[in-house]
Protein backbone atom coordinates (compact mmCIF):
# COMPACT_ATOMS: atom_id res chain seq x y z
CA UNK A 1 0.00 0.00 0.00
CA UNK A 2 1.07 3.57 -0.34
CA UNK A 3 2.56 5.36 2.37
CA UNK A 4 0.92 8.68 1.77
CA UNK A 5 3.61 11.03 3.77
CA UNK A 6 2.12 14.39 2.16
CA UNK A 7 1.00 17.68 4.26
CA UNK A 8 -2.31 16.62 4.14
CA UNK A 9 -4.18 14.40 3.59
CA UNK A 10 -2.29 12.67 6.20
CA UNK A 11 -2.92 8.59 7.03
CA UNK A 12 -6.06 7.91 8.75
CA UNK A 13 -6.17 5.43 11.07
CA UNK A 14 -8.38 2.64 11.26
CA UNK A 15 -10.11 3.46 14.67
CA UNK A 16 -11.28 6.91 12.25
CA UNK A 17 -12.00 4.99 8.85
CA UNK A 18 -14.12 2.67 11.45
CA UNK A 19 -15.86 5.32 12.86
CA UNK A 20 -17.05 6.24 9.16
CA UNK A 21 -18.85 3.87 8.69
CA UNK A 22 -20.84 3.99 11.75
CA UNK A 23 -24.72 3.59 11.04
CA UNK A 24 -25.86 7.31 10.32
CA UNK A 25 -29.23 9.10 11.96
CA UNK A 26 -30.99 11.99 10.63
CA UNK A 27 -28.76 14.66 11.58
CA UNK A 28 -31.51 17.09 10.99
CA UNK A 29 -34.19 15.48 13.08
CA UNK A 30 -32.71 13.29 15.53
CA UNK A 31 -32.66 15.70 18.88
CA UNK A 32 -29.28 12.98 20.01
CA UNK A 33 -27.08 14.28 16.65
CA UNK A 34 -27.28 18.38 17.69
CA UNK A 35 -26.11 17.29 21.18
CA UNK A 36 -22.84 14.78 19.54
CA UNK A 37 -22.08 17.72 16.73
CA UNK A 38 -22.03 20.17 19.76
CA UNK A 39 -19.49 18.36 21.77
CA UNK A 40 -17.63 17.58 19.07
CA UNK A 41 -17.08 21.45 18.66
CA UNK A 42 -16.54 21.86 22.06
CA UNK A 43 -13.67 19.23 22.17
CA UNK A 44 -11.98 21.38 18.73
CA UNK A 45 -12.27 24.64 21.13
CA UNK A 46 -11.16 22.85 24.53
CA UNK A 47 -8.17 21.12 22.12
CA UNK A 48 -7.40 24.88 21.21
CA UNK A 49 -7.48 25.99 24.55
CA UNK A 50 -10.45 28.53 24.39
CA UNK A 51 -14.36 28.95 25.20
CA UNK A 52 -15.01 30.40 21.68
CA UNK A 53 -17.82 28.71 19.87
CA UNK A 54 -16.33 26.12 17.07
CA UNK A 55 -18.61 25.61 13.99
CA UNK A 56 -18.04 22.40 11.60
CA UNK A 57 -19.05 23.30 8.06
CA UNK A 58 -19.66 20.83 5.22
CA UNK A 59 -16.59 21.46 3.00
CA UNK A 60 -12.86 21.01 2.22
CA UNK A 61 -10.47 23.70 4.28
CA UNK A 62 -10.89 26.45 1.70
CA UNK A 63 -14.45 26.82 2.73
CA UNK A 64 -13.59 27.79 6.43
CA UNK A 65 -10.59 30.67 4.87
CA UNK A 66 -13.52 32.11 2.41
CA UNK A 67 -16.63 31.96 5.13
CA UNK A 68 -14.33 33.90 7.08
CA UNK A 69 -13.91 36.95 5.09
CA UNK A 70 -17.67 36.46 3.47
CA UNK A 71 -18.93 36.65 6.89
CA UNK A 72 -16.84 39.57 8.16
CA UNK A 73 -15.98 42.03 4.56
CA UNK A 74 -18.34 44.45 3.61
CA UNK A 75 -18.03 46.61 0.32
CA UNK A 76 -15.37 48.92 0.58
CA UNK A 77 -13.98 47.41 4.13
CA UNK A 78 -10.15 47.73 4.20
CA UNK A 79 -8.57 44.41 5.41
CA UNK A 80 -4.86 43.54 6.27
CA UNK A 81 -3.36 40.57 3.90
CA UNK A 82 -0.37 39.20 5.88
CA UNK A 83 1.46 37.36 3.29
CA UNK A 84 5.06 35.99 3.42
CA UNK A 85 3.89 32.71 1.63
CA UNK A 86 1.23 31.27 -1.04
CA UNK A 87 -2.02 30.87 1.58
CA UNK A 88 -1.06 34.16 3.07
CA UNK A 89 -1.32 36.22 -0.03
CA UNK A 90 -4.28 34.37 -1.05
CA UNK A 91 -6.55 35.73 1.76
CA UNK A 92 -6.94 39.12 -1.05
CA UNK A 93 -8.83 37.14 -3.29
CA UNK A 94 -11.44 35.96 -0.70
CA UNK A 95 -11.59 39.41 0.56
CA UNK A 96 -11.41 41.41 -2.98
CA UNK A 97 -14.28 38.54 -3.61
CA UNK A 98 -16.66 40.22 -1.21
CA UNK A 99 -15.65 43.47 -1.97
CA UNK A 100 -13.27 44.29 0.62
CA UNK A 101 -10.59 46.37 -0.08
CA UNK A 102 -6.71 44.35 0.78
CA UNK A 103 -3.58 45.86 1.63
CA UNK A 104 -0.65 43.44 0.90
CA UNK A 105 1.36 43.37 3.47
CA UNK A 106 4.33 41.66 1.55
CA UNK A 107 7.40 40.09 3.80
CA UNK A 108 10.49 37.82 2.65
CA UNK A 109 8.86 34.50 2.17
CA UNK A 110 12.33 32.64 3.74
CA UNK A 111 11.54 34.00 7.51
CA UNK A 112 8.50 34.41 9.27
CA UNK A 113 6.98 37.60 10.31
CA UNK A 114 8.24 39.90 12.01
CA UNK A 115 6.41 41.55 14.51
CA UNK A 116 8.01 44.58 15.51
CA UNK A 117 8.72 45.32 11.63
CA UNK A 118 4.50 44.55 11.53
CA UNK A 119 4.30 46.74 14.48
CA UNK A 120 6.36 49.72 13.09
CA UNK A 121 4.11 49.60 9.92
CA UNK A 122 0.65 49.41 11.69
CA UNK A 123 1.66 52.27 13.87
CA UNK A 124 1.03 54.64 10.90
CA UNK A 125 -1.66 52.70 9.04
CA UNK A 126 -4.28 50.64 11.22
CA UNK A 127 -7.28 51.41 10.23
CA UNK A 128 -8.41 47.85 8.66
CA UNK A 129 -11.46 45.88 9.93
CA UNK A 130 -9.33 42.68 10.28
CA UNK A 131 -6.41 40.98 9.14
CA UNK A 132 -5.69 37.73 7.54
CA UNK A 133 -2.84 35.73 8.43
CA UNK A 134 -1.37 32.05 8.09
CA UNK A 135 0.51 30.37 11.14
CA UNK A 136 1.64 27.78 8.89
CA UNK A 137 2.20 28.52 5.13
CA UNK A 138 2.22 24.65 3.53
CA UNK A 139 3.53 25.04 0.57
CA UNK A 140 7.16 26.33 2.49
CA UNK A 141 6.59 25.21 5.78
CA UNK A 142 6.56 28.72 6.77
CA UNK A 143 5.19 28.95 10.72
CA UNK A 144 4.35 32.65 11.68
CA UNK A 145 4.20 32.94 15.55
CA UNK A 146 1.06 33.56 15.94
CA UNK A 147 1.02 34.48 19.33
CA UNK A 148 2.97 37.92 19.36
CA UNK A 149 1.52 38.63 16.06
CA UNK A 150 -2.55 38.51 16.33
CA UNK A 151 -1.63 40.34 20.10
CA UNK A 152 -0.22 43.51 18.21
CA UNK A 153 -3.08 43.69 15.50
CA UNK A 154 -5.28 43.44 18.37
CA UNK A 155 -3.92 46.74 19.95
CA UNK A 156 -4.45 48.63 17.00
CA UNK A 157 -8.50 47.07 17.47
CA UNK A 158 -7.73 44.92 14.49
CA UNK A 159 -9.59 41.46 14.04
CA UNK A 160 -7.62 38.55 13.77
CA UNK A 161 -8.42 35.97 11.04
CA UNK A 162 -5.12 33.04 11.03
CA UNK A 163 -5.05 29.83 8.87
CA UNK A 164 -4.20 27.50 11.06
CA UNK A 165 -5.26 24.16 8.75
CA UNK A 166 -2.09 22.62 8.49
CA UNK A 167 -0.33 24.02 11.93
CA UNK A 168 -2.71 23.43 14.56
CA UNK A 169 -2.28 20.02 16.40
CA UNK A 170 1.22 19.69 14.98
CA UNK A 171 2.37 22.84 16.76
CA UNK A 172 1.01 24.20 19.95
CA UNK A 173 -1.76 26.76 19.25
CA UNK A 174 -3.86 28.50 22.14
CA UNK A 175 -6.57 30.80 20.57
CA UNK A 176 -7.21 32.84 23.76
CA UNK A 177 -2.96 33.48 24.45
CA UNK A 178 -3.46 34.31 21.22
CA UNK A 179 -6.28 36.60 20.68
CA UNK A 180 -7.95 34.72 17.72
CA UNK A 181 -10.82 35.96 16.52
CA UNK A 182 -11.39 33.54 13.33
CA UNK A 183 -9.09 30.69 13.00
CA UNK A 184 -9.79 27.92 10.48
CA UNK A 185 -8.75 24.96 10.75
CA UNK A 186 -8.92 21.51 8.57
CA UNK A 187 -9.67 17.68 8.68
CA UNK A 188 -7.06 16.35 6.95
CA UNK A 189 -3.98 17.80 8.47
CA UNK A 190 -2.45 17.04 11.77
CA UNK A 191 -5.87 15.91 12.55
CA UNK A 192 -5.59 12.96 10.21
CA UNK A 193 -8.93 12.57 9.36
CA UNK A 194 -10.05 12.62 5.58
CA UNK A 195 -10.32 15.71 3.85
CA UNK A 196 -14.16 17.04 3.70
CA UNK A 197 -14.48 19.26 6.69
CA UNK A 198 -13.44 22.78 7.92
CA UNK A 199 -13.95 24.48 10.86
CA UNK A 200 -13.77 27.77 12.35
CA UNK A 201 -13.70 28.87 15.86
CA UNK A 202 -15.10 32.60 16.56
CA UNK A 203 -14.72 34.71 19.28
CA UNK A 204 -17.80 36.83 20.45
CA UNK A 205 -15.88 39.89 19.62
CA UNK A 206 -16.17 38.73 15.63
CA UNK A 207 -19.68 37.71 16.27
CA UNK A 208 -20.55 40.88 17.04
CA UNK A 209 -18.98 42.22 14.12
CA UNK A 210 -20.90 39.94 11.89
CA UNK A 211 -24.17 41.02 13.36
CA UNK A 212 -23.37 44.55 13.46
CA UNK A 213 -23.34 44.21 9.55
CA UNK A 214 -25.17 46.96 7.49
CA UNK A 215 -25.20 44.48 4.48
CA UNK A 216 -26.27 41.28 3.99
CA UNK A 217 -23.32 38.44 3.36
CA UNK A 218 -23.08 37.76 0.23
CA UNK A 219 -23.02 33.88 0.30
CA UNK A 220 -25.69 31.43 2.12
CA UNK A 221 -23.20 28.51 2.56
CA UNK A 222 -19.96 31.11 4.13
CA UNK A 223 -22.44 32.70 5.95
CA UNK A 224 -20.77 31.84 9.46
CA UNK A 225 -24.31 33.31 11.10
CA UNK A 226 -26.58 30.94 9.54
CA UNK A 227 -25.63 28.86 12.55
CA UNK A 228 -27.16 31.03 14.55
CA UNK A 229 -29.10 29.07 17.36
CA UNK A 230 -28.60 26.13 15.77
CA UNK A 231 -28.50 24.08 18.88
CA UNK A 232 -31.43 25.82 20.57
CA UNK A 233 -34.17 25.70 17.63
CA UNK A 234 -32.81 21.81 16.73
CA UNK A 235 -32.16 23.24 13.33
CA UNK A 236 -29.36 22.95 10.92
CA UNK A 237 -28.68 25.51 7.68
CA UNK A 238 -27.91 22.40 6.09
CA UNK A 239 -27.94 18.71 6.25
CA UNK A 240 -24.88 17.69 8.77
CA UNK A 241 -22.49 15.16 6.79
CA UNK A 242 -22.68 12.50 9.78
CA UNK A 243 -19.80 10.06 8.69
CA UNK A 244 -17.96 12.60 7.85
CA UNK A 245 -18.47 14.17 11.77
CA UNK A 246 -18.03 10.59 12.87
CA UNK A 247 -14.33 10.22 11.66
CA UNK A 248 -13.90 13.79 13.02
CA UNK A 249 -15.13 13.00 16.47
CA UNK A 250 -12.72 9.93 16.41
CA UNK A 251 -9.80 11.75 15.68
CA UNK A 252 -10.35 14.08 18.26
CA UNK A 253 -10.51 11.55 20.53
CA UNK A 254 -7.38 9.97 19.16
CA UNK A 255 -5.41 13.26 19.47
CA UNK A 256 -6.73 13.49 23.09
CA UNK A 257 -5.58 10.36 24.12
CA UNK A 258 -2.10 11.12 22.91
CA UNK A 259 -0.36 13.63 25.48
CA UNK A 260 3.00 13.58 23.87
CA UNK A 261 1.71 15.04 20.08
CA UNK A 262 3.46 17.92 20.28
CA UNK A 263 6.38 17.36 21.55
CA UNK A 264 6.92 14.24 19.41
CA UNK A 265 5.95 16.46 16.50
CA UNK A 266 8.79 18.98 17.53
CA UNK A 267 11.70 16.15 17.93
CA UNK A 268 10.43 14.41 14.57
CA UNK A 269 10.43 17.69 12.39
CA UNK A 270 13.70 19.02 14.51
CA UNK A 271 15.77 15.44 13.54
CA UNK A 272 14.34 15.44 9.92
CA UNK A 273 15.79 18.64 9.23
CA UNK A 274 18.92 17.84 11.27
CA UNK A 275 19.39 14.89 8.73
CA UNK A 276 18.69 17.02 5.60
CA UNK A 277 21.67 19.34 6.33
CA UNK A 278 24.02 16.62 7.76
CA UNK A 279 23.37 15.17 4.37
CA UNK A 280 24.27 18.39 2.41
CA UNK A 281 20.51 19.18 1.08
CA UNK A 282 19.38 22.42 1.97
CA UNK A 283 16.26 23.45 4.16
CA UNK A 284 13.87 25.67 2.10
CA UNK A 285 13.33 28.14 4.82
CA UNK A 286 15.88 30.31 6.22
CA UNK A 287 13.90 30.41 9.82
CA UNK A 288 10.69 29.81 10.97
CA UNK A 289 10.37 25.92 10.46
CA UNK A 290 7.03 24.43 10.98
CA UNK A 291 7.00 20.97 12.99
CA UNK A 292 3.99 19.57 10.64
CA UNK A 293 5.94 19.79 7.62
CA UNK A 294 9.82 19.90 6.23
CA UNK A 295 10.77 21.28 3.11
CA UNK A 296 13.88 21.48 1.41
CA UNK A 297 15.21 22.70 -2.53
CA UNK A 298 15.62 20.27 -5.44
CA UNK A 299 19.57 19.41 -5.73
CA UNK A 300 21.22 21.11 -9.23
CA UNK A 301 21.10 18.32 -12.13
CA UNK A 302 17.60 16.27 -10.93
CA UNK A 303 13.76 17.56 -11.13
CA UNK A 304 11.15 17.57 -8.22
CA UNK A 305 9.53 14.92 -10.66
CA UNK A 306 12.76 12.65 -10.63
CA UNK A 307 12.55 12.09 -6.43
CA UNK A 308 9.00 11.94 -6.07
CA UNK A 309 8.64 9.18 -9.24
CA UNK A 310 11.18 7.33 -7.68
CA UNK A 311 10.15 7.31 -4.16
CA UNK A 312 6.30 6.44 -5.58
CA UNK A 313 7.27 3.57 -8.24
CA UNK A 314 10.53 2.35 -5.95
CA UNK A 315 9.69 3.08 -2.59
CA UNK A 316 5.75 3.07 -2.18
CA UNK A 317 5.99 6.02 -0.53
CA UNK A 318 4.34 9.68 -1.79
CA UNK A 319 5.77 12.97 -0.58
CA UNK A 320 4.74 16.26 -2.39
CA UNK A 321 6.36 18.67 -4.59
CA UNK A 322 4.71 22.21 -3.89
CA UNK A 323 2.86 24.57 -6.21
CA UNK A 324 2.39 28.37 -7.13
CA UNK A 325 5.63 29.98 -6.85
CA UNK A 326 7.41 26.98 -5.46
CA UNK A 327 6.39 24.87 -8.21
CA UNK A 328 9.08 22.41 -9.03
CA UNK A 329 12.03 23.97 -7.01
CA UNK A 330 11.03 21.71 -3.58
CA UNK A 331 10.06 18.68 -1.92
CA UNK A 332 7.66 18.64 0.63
CA UNK A 333 7.49 16.20 3.61
CA UNK A 334 4.23 16.21 5.90
CA UNK A 335 5.12 14.35 9.13
CA UNK A 336 1.91 15.92 10.97
CA UNK A 337 -0.77 14.16 12.86
CA UNK A 338 -0.65 10.12 12.35
CA UNK A 339 2.38 10.73 9.91
CA UNK A 340 4.09 12.09 12.82
CA UNK A 341 5.70 8.96 14.04
CA UNK A 342 9.35 7.92 13.69
CA UNK A 343 8.77 4.41 11.95
CA UNK A 344 7.17 5.88 8.69
CA UNK A 345 9.73 9.14 8.90
CA UNK A 346 12.34 6.39 8.68
CA UNK A 347 10.57 4.90 5.92
CA UNK A 348 11.11 8.24 3.97
CA UNK A 349 14.38 9.04 5.08
CA UNK A 350 15.73 5.04 4.04
CA UNK A 351 13.57 5.95 0.88
CA UNK A 352 15.36 9.61 0.44
CA UNK A 353 19.34 7.66 0.51
CA UNK A 354 17.94 5.30 -1.90
CA UNK A 355 16.31 7.90 -4.41
CA UNK A 356 18.92 10.08 -4.36
CA UNK A 357 21.53 7.55 -4.53
CA UNK A 358 19.74 5.94 -8.00
CA UNK A 359 19.94 9.59 -9.18
CA UNK A 360 23.30 10.19 -8.67
CA UNK A 361 23.56 13.38 -5.55
CA UNK A 362 25.82 11.80 -3.24
CA UNK A 363 25.00 12.49 0.04
CA UNK A 364 27.00 14.00 3.08
CA UNK A 365 25.70 11.67 5.31
CA UNK A 366 22.76 8.85 5.48
CA UNK A 367 19.61 11.29 5.91
CA UNK A 368 18.25 7.73 8.07
CA UNK A 369 21.48 7.37 10.31
CA UNK A 370 21.41 10.40 11.05
CA UNK A 371 17.86 11.06 11.95
CA UNK A 372 18.44 7.86 14.23
CA UNK A 373 20.52 9.75 15.60
CA UNK A 374 19.37 12.80 16.48
CA UNK A 375 15.65 11.92 17.31
CA UNK A 376 17.31 9.96 20.44
CA UNK A 377 18.71 13.09 21.80
CA UNK A 378 15.75 15.86 20.82
C1 LIG B 1 -4.46 22.44 3.33
C2 LIG B 1 -4.58 23.87 3.61
C3 LIG B 1 -5.78 24.57 3.39
C4 LIG B 1 -6.96 23.88 2.80
O1 LIG B 1 -6.91 23.96 1.44
P1 LIG B 1 -6.44 22.86 0.37
O2 LIG B 1 -7.50 22.87 -0.66
O3 LIG B 1 -6.33 21.54 1.05
O4 LIG B 1 -5.14 23.33 -0.15
C5 LIG B 1 -5.82 25.90 3.74
N1 LIG B 1 -4.76 26.53 4.27
C6 LIG B 1 -3.58 25.90 4.49
C7 LIG B 1 -2.43 26.65 5.08
C8 LIG B 1 -3.47 24.55 4.18
O5 LIG B 1 -2.32 23.90 4.39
Amino acid sequence: MLKIMTPGPTQVSERVRMARSLECTNPDLDPAFFDFYKETCQCISSLLHTKNETLILDGEGILGLEACCASLTEPGDPVLVIDNGVYGKGFADFVQMYGGNPTLYTTDYLNPVNPDKLDEFLCENHHFKYATLVHCDTPSGMLNDVSVLCPILKKYGILTVVDSVSGMFGNELSVDDCQIDLLCGGSQKALSAPPGLTFVVISDEAKEAIHKRKTPVASFYANLAVFDGYYESKWFPYTMPISDIYGLRAALEELKEDTDRIPRHHRIASAVRTALVNAGLSLHLESGFSDTVTVFDIPEGITADDILMTMKEDCNILLAGSFDSLSGKVIRIGHMGTNANIADVEAVLKGLDYTFEKLGISLKASLLESFQAQVKTE
